[in-house]
């Protein structure tokens, strides 16, 4: 029986280490295309419905930075990984999550009102923490999707730099799901025209970041930019249902 299992686990560990592998590849001849270094992009691997023993195998295949969508799933495994990863909030966030959120995560990609950076701030600050953020932007409009739509991004931003115990890092967005990942595209050069004139307007802030792309389109986002990819799929395989 221990034999069979360990044997599962080397299957894993090659499918992962092959997995990623060919995300690196592709994300370094997306950036040979776009004249970037590929060591400019970081992949965050996405682990909803991942479990604890598959998140370990990928941190010893050397990913370092984590993602999770939900606070409560991320309750449930993140202090039982003993694993020095960075954690990335990249799912909607509510007001009453805010503390936890804080306490668990290294950085929230999913900011979407000057009212849950405040959140955010005051549990930081009780945390004795400044909480990296990014803003996320809803560029497409869709209802259906949180983020701040673009006319609003300098508003929201004029708040939030008041902000001690928040660092704003950068923007982030979710191209609408279509079947050409050629279809992102325009969204994600938005993105990055975005940040361009909020850098502009707001010299003081280091807009590194913009996190964009995921399984489907990540080639497309790092073309266009993108400093952190969300990968899920590409890596674990396909989320059950
Ligand atoms: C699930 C998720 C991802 C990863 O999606 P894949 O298509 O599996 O790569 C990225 N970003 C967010 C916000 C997600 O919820």
């Amino acid at each position: 029986m221990d034999s069979s299992a360990s044997g599962d686990t080397q299957r894993l560990r090659e499918l992962l280490e092959h997995n990623i592998g060919a995300v690196r590849a592709r994300i370094a001849g997306a950036a040979a295309r776009a004249g970037r270094n590929p060591d400019d992009v970081t992949v965050v691997a996405v682990t909803k419905t991942v479990d604890i023993s598959r998140i370990k195998l990928a941190y010893e295949l050397g990913l370092r930075d984590f993602g999770e969508n939900r606070i409560q799933e991320a309750e449930s495994k993140l202090p039982f990984l003993e694993i020095r990863a960075a954690w990335h909030l990249v799912g909607h966030l509510q007001t009453n999550k805010a503390r936890d959120a804080v306490r668990l995560f290294d950085i929230i990609h999913s900011i979407d009102s000057l009212r849950i950076a405040e959140a955010v701030d005051r549990h930081a600050s009780a945390l004795g923490k400044r909480m990296p953020i990014l803003l996320e932007a809803n560029i497409a409009g869709e209802e259906t999707k949180s983020g701040i739509a673009p006319e609003g991004l300098p508003a929201q931003v004029e708040g939030i730099v008041g902000l001690a115990h928040v660092e704003v890092q950068g923007l982030m967005t979710i191209a609408p799901i279509g079947p050409r990942p050629e279809a992102a595209r325009p969204y994600f050069r938005r993105l990055r025209e975005l940040r361009d004139s909020l850098e502009l307007r707001f010299p003081g802030i280091a807009w590194r970041h913009l996190s964009m792309g995921m399984t489907d389109d990540f080639e497309v986002a790092v073309e266009e930019g993108a400093t952190l990819v969300r990968i899920g799929r590409a890596i674990f395989g396909e989320r059950p249902q």
